[in-house]
């Protein structure tokens, strides 16, 4: 038994880089005859253990080797590159040519294509630009048999056939091995303005989100949400508010500001912060610090979930008499109001096996309650694999299941991965 490319020892694992499309089908067949399992990895930066080995029969995908960007086609918007492309190099090649990709998230100088893609990113633009499914034209994947299938596409208008490449879109690799991708740019907007601002309550910043999306749709890129407790870390404030970050991106040197300012009700909100068409922002770094400040200050117990605008102060209202009435749990909020993804993580004390089940059983039957998503940007893993059985319909469970079954019938890829084998 010999390995059809190049592979080391990564502890007790098996460690690949192939260069190519052809290198990853020659091993994934090699991996189905000799009984290995198959793990792809971009830059291991998802949250629910995506990338975690199961057994020491597994080969490790790195993808460092096949960060080609092969096109950069501006007559017709698309990128076409390799799959271990970092974010940041798609980002900074489109930049170069009057172009944006408009999908950002903070570990964009680790993360690779392929892994967004896995994972469906969203990020801070989601509100405007949706999820990185909305920037993709085409895909070229490997099933776990090796076959290749190219799905790559320039074209806008396509129906000769259904897009079947989404189906990788969110599957964490358990359906196929992405290994190139088409990605949609659009022209970069020349301005940009950030502002941070502060508000009494929850209630008031709904309301300035619909109106301020009323007026400024297509140039309203982000409206994110900090709640008081981690608000009061990270701006060392004592007044229990919330904090806003909006973001506003045109082509006119004016930006909206005036008229911005002007829907902004004095009485309710306060301006702390503008910062315009600056690259290195201080308002973006405080969000990204929000996010390790969870582990600082032990905010361990964490969900990550969507809601519809107006089920938020339901759903907060809610969660704040559950605390009130059981001192165990401590709430740190921030999220992507803009897009309805809300960051819900808790500090738990004392930390029992019993706690933690009853604010989980709490979190879901409310989120579920309230038409909303248990699982809205980090994805499912291994970390969250019960939660298709237990909170999805029957028929979707069983949808899911056939569908891995035909593509990967022995579970090659990603076993226990989304839902248990
Ligand atoms: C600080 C921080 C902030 C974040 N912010 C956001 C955010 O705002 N919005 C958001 O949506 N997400 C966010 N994330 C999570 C984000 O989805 C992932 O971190 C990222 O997309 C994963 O990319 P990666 O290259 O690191 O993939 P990895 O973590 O290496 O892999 C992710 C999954 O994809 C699979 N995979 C990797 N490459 C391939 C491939 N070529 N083919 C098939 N499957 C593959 C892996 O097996 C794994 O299941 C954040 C994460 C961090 C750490």
């Amino acid at each position: 038994m010999k390995f059809p490319i190049k592979t080391f020892k990564r502890g007790d694992q098996i460690i690949a880089f192939p260069k190519n499309t052809l290198e990853v089908s020659k091993l994934l067949k090699f991996a189905r005859k000799y009984n290995y399992e198959i793990l792809p990895i971009g830059g291991e930066t998802n949250r629910v253990d995506g990338t975690k080995p199961q057994s020491n029969r597994t080969i490790i995908l790195n993808f460092n080797k096949m960060k080609r960007i092969e096109e950069i086609d501006s007559d017709n918007y698309i990128i076409t590159t390799q799959s271990g492309a970092l974010l940041k190099s798609i980002q900074q090649v489109a930049d170069k040519k009057g172009l944006f990709f408009p999908v950002n998230i903070a570990p964009s100088d680790k993360c690779t294509i392929g892994g967004n893609i896995s994972t469906n990113v969203g990020g801070l633009q989601t509100l405007r630009y949706g999820n990185i499914e909305d920037h993709i034209n085409g895909l070229e994947v490997v099933l776990s048999d090796g076959t290749i299938i190219d799905f790559l596409s320039k074209l806008k208008k396509d129906n000769f056939g259904p897009k079947l490449w989404k189906i990788f879109c969110g599957s964490e690799g358990i359906f196929g091995i992405i290994t190139k991708a088409n990605l949609k740019v659009i022209p970069k907007k020349k301005y940009r303005t950030t502002y941070l601002i502060k508000v009494h309550s929850l209630k008031k910043s709904v309301r300035l989100l619909k109106n301020l999306r009323r007026k400024f749709y297509d140039n309203l890129t982000s409206f994110e949400i900090i709640f008081p407790i981690p608000s009061n870390y990270l701006f060392d404030q004592t007044d229990d508010e919330y904090n806003l970050i909006i973001e506003i991106r045109s082509n006119y040197e004016h930006n909206y500001k005036k008229e911005l300012l002007s829907s902004i009700n004095i009485n309710y909100f306060k301006v702390n912060k503008i910062e315009e068409n600056i690259s290195n922002s201080w308002i973006w770094k405080k969000r990204e610090e929000l996010v390790y400040n969870q582990s600082k200050y032990n905010f361990q117990q964490k969900f990550d979930i969507s809601l519809p605008l107006d089920k938020w102060t339901v759903f907060i209202n809610k969660i704040e008499l559950f605390t009130k009435n059981n001192k165990s749990f401590t709430p740190y909020f921030f999220g992507h109001l803009g897009d309805g993804n809300l960051h819900c993580n808790f500090k738990i004390e004392p930390n029992t096996k019993k706690n933690n089940l009853m604010l989980s059983k709490f979190v879901y039957q409310l989120v579920i309650q309230n038409h909303g998503s248990i699982a809205a940007e980090h994805g499912l893993g291994l970390k969250k694999n019960n939660l298709l059985k237990n909170y999805r319909s029957k028929n979707y469970y069983n949808f899911i299941k056939k569908l891995k079954n035909h593509l990967d019938p022995d579970f090659k890829l990603g076993k226990n991965k989304l839902f248990k084998a």
